[in-house]
């Protein structure tokens, strides 16, 4: 708008120019010397009445400052305009610079809390290794009380005190209990020996697993002495290897790879009678798949059993259901939301999966490592990791009563995600951080070895 109304300023000042001038211009027509018509238009000088040398400049000048003084304007005019529509994209930046600051404020406050919160978790990690390192301790330390009275309340497996008990028990070495010798019965778990390792898994896929041997095979397709192993690692778990005997499964080459019908869950499997049983991925459902067919047997849910995550052990991986066979038959370990995660016993029928007879402990799963029973009776492993750690409580399923133990155990490997009682050889099969161990064990005759 302002350019058009310095046009129109324009317009009218050489109008004006142009007017005044006309009033003193004439007109003059003459021969010149050569004889042709000659025309002379004279305009008068607004200031002079007669030509004297460079009398015009002045005029000039005046009107080249005009100009300049209309340029300035005309530039100013401009600027302004331009000044306007800078100040509205101006606002709009300012706006955006403001939420980009705001943006970048949160950001980098989030940012602080992460780190503040894994300082948090180093720190509660570091702790707990404190509080291990110093329960071991304890442990094997000289106790001074030797003997409780049968009515100490400590040994109320209701009062939930069995936990801090259990740097409290005497240990005795079995040898001094029973110097009969060897016991072949059923007992009470008197010592685990030194682990004895019999292959190593050599890929990332080994890290943890299921290796078993069928305490009591049936047919002749396999005995007792063929190996079988599940690598745990992954989402789709469903191959089964068969090994004929230990030399072949140390030396690594199987004699046939099983596919199996639904993936397996953790390491949780058992075997038992010529079947695998294991819990179907994400599911509480337990399934029998026979080995001679290669066939899902039976299917059943372990009612109201936690499963993924939901009650695992300490070393997590999803150990919510734990499988296990002893003398008296096949045991789900596991919890659900009635026991509050506390550890729940289920014996099962092996055929149909049916629940024959549970039991609720009061040791809760996820303050231990693993779990296996013998004779009838639970007992916990302390620790996934420790390399000295113990067998911390035992559940006897006959008189529905638990209590603290302190039975030295060896995590070797220091990641030991599996261990399951083989009652045809007593002894223990562990997955030790890609090592595949087997531990002896020594039993007593039952009730002895109780202080
Ligand atoms: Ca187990």
């Amino acid at each position: 708008m302002w350019v058009q109304v310095f046009l129109l300023c324009i317009s009218c000042f050489t109008l004006s120019t142009l007017s005044q001038t006309q009033d003193r211009a004439s007109l003059h027509r003459s021969n010149d010397r050569a004889g042709h018509c000659q025309y002379t238009f004279t305009v008068a000088s607004p200031e002079e009445s007669s030509c004297s040398g460079n009398n015009m400049k002045p005029e000039v000048d005046g009107v080249l400052s005009r100009l300049t003084l209309l340029e300035a304007l005309v530039s100013r005019l401009i600027a302004g305009e331009d000044g306007g529509a800078g100040t509205a994209v101006g606002a709009t930046e300012e706006g955006l610079q403001e939420a980009f600051t705001q943006v970048t404020g949160e950001r980098n406050q989030l940012q602080q809390d992460k780190e503040q919160l894994n300082r948090q978790i180093q720190g509660l990690q570091r702790r707990l290794e404190e509080l291990s390192a110093e329960a071991e301790s304890l442990r094997h330390k000289p106790c001074q009380q030797t003997h409780r009275p049968a009515s100490d309340p400590a040994y109320d497996i209701g009062n939930g005190a069995y936990q801090e008990m259990k740097a409290e028990v005497t240990e005795v070495p079995a040898s001094h209990l029973f110097p009969e010798g060897n016991f072949t019965g059923c007992g009470e778990l008197q010592s685990v020996g030194d682990p004895v390792m019999h292959k190593k898994a050599d890929s990332i896929t080994g890290k943890y697993g299921v290796w078993l041997q069928d305490p009591e095979p049936l047919g002749d397709l396999y005995t007792n002495k063929t190996a079988w192993r599940i690598n745990a690692v992954g989402k789709d778990v469903r191959q089964l290897f068969a090994y004929e005997d230990m030399d072949q499964f140390s030396q690594g080459f199987p004699m046939k790879v099983l596919v199996l019908p639904e993936p397996v869950e953790s390491t949780g499997a058992t075997m038992y009678r010529g079947s695998l049983y294991y819990q179907r991925r994400r599911s509480r459902t337990l399934i029998r798949y026979d080995l001679a067919s290669e066939k899902l047997a039976s299917r059943s849910d372990l009612p109201h059993a936690g499963f993924h995550g939901q009650y695992p052990y300490s070393w997590g991986g999803y150990t919510d259901i734990d499988l296990a066979v002893d003398e008296q038959g096949l045991w789900a370990i596991y919890s659900n939301n009635k026991a509050k995660g506390a550890i729940v016993i289920s014996q099962l029928d092996p055929e149909s999966l049916e629940v024959k007879r549970s039991w609720e402990t009061n040791i809760r799963k996820n303050t231990v490592a693993n779990a296996f029973m013998v004779c009838g009776r639970l007992y916990t492993v302390a620790s996934y990791t420790a390399p000295n750690t113990t067998i911390n409580y035992v559940f006897d399923t006959a008189t529905g009563e638990g209590r603290a133990v302190a039975v030295p155990f060896k995590n070797k490997y220091r990641y030991n995600s599996m261990v399951d009682y083989n009652h045809a050889q007593r002894k223990l099969h562990a997955w030790d951080n890609f090592h595949m161990v087997t531990y002896d064990i020594r039993l007593g005759r039952a009730n002895q070895g109780r202080s």
